[in-house]
């Protein structure tokens, strides 16, 4: 059995052991830094359907082949919203699309990827999901879409640690290097790129490693307060930020992940 691993999970380990504690190993759900929009899910949708099924016998697609991939993906929004999206996947088509002499078939479309990673006598199961695969010249580029209304470049460190993980994935998934990893914000039209490098993957492991062994030798699960507080959901139970903080919640579960994951 193996201990679930995720892009998601190590960025919060990272950014603080405790609330990762709350969230994984007791299972305190909370909306911490999680959310969603129907529009957002549409417009993925809409971009999968354009890239997956295209039938790539023309060198680009025409204009009414986005309007048919949103008719589909948009059922179920407001009237506001479908006329939102619709702009936004024009500005999509107008800019990455139809400015490029040929659009190439990516490698994958809306897909998930698991890895196995031993570190510390302990097998993890890294999993993550991803928008697009496209090969480029001596590997593979991932292409995440944001369809949120602010331009927000992710921390530094949460994008070292999300690339790691999919560098270590995508290798063992289709033997491939990762050589970027690209944000494209839908509203604006900007694309973000990080070239992956090994010092990546280096990375990744060291700050897995440390969890392993956290997990093993059953460490405390210490509070790092910084500016991650102000939207931390667990702040009224955390004796960091709270000189009196609540008890926890009597009913979270009293077992951890690797209990469960793994046999000692
Ligand atoms: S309030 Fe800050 S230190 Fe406390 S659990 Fe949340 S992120 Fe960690």
């Amino acid at each position: 059995m193996s201990y679930p691993i995720s892009a998601t999970k190590l960025q919060a380990y990272n950014r603080c052991p405790y609330a990762y504690y709350l969230r994984y190993e007791r299972r305190f759900n909370s909306n911490e830094f999680f959310g969603s929009a129907a529009l957002g899910t549409s417009l993925h949708q809409a971009l999968a359907t354009l890239h997956r099924d295209w039938h790539y016998h023309e060198p680009i697609p025409k204009r009414k082949w986005i309007y048919h991939c949103w008719d589909e993906a948009s059922t179920g929004l407001t009237p506001t919203q479908v006329e939102e999206g619709r702009t936004i996947l024009e500005g999509y088509y107008d800019k990455f699309i139809l400015s490029e002499p040929s659009l190439s078939k990516p490698l994958a479309v809306e897909g998930k990827i698991q890895a196995m990673l031993h570190i510390e006598n302990l097998e993890f199961l890294i999993s993550g999901r991803y928008d697009r695969i496209d090969f480029i010249d001596n590997g593979l580029e991932l292409i995440d879409y944001k369809s949120s209304r602010d331009f927000k470049i992710p921390a530094s460190d949460e994008m070292d640690l999300q690339i790691g993980l999919y560098f270590l994935a995508l290798e063992q998934t289709y033997h491939q290097s990762l050589r970027y990893l690209s944000l494209l914000f839908l509203r604006t039209g900007e694309k973000v790129r990080y070239r992956a490098t090994q010092r990546h993957k280096k990375q990744v492991r060291s700050v897995i490693s440390d969890l392993a062994v956290r997990l093993r030798q059953d460490k405390t699960w210490e509070p790092t307060p910084g500016k991650q507080c102000d939207r931390c959901s667990y702040a009224r139970y955390c004796p960091a930020v709270t000189p009196e903080p609540l008890p926890l919640p009597t009913t979270l579960s009293a077992s951890s992940e690797l209990q469960l994951a793994l046999s000692l």
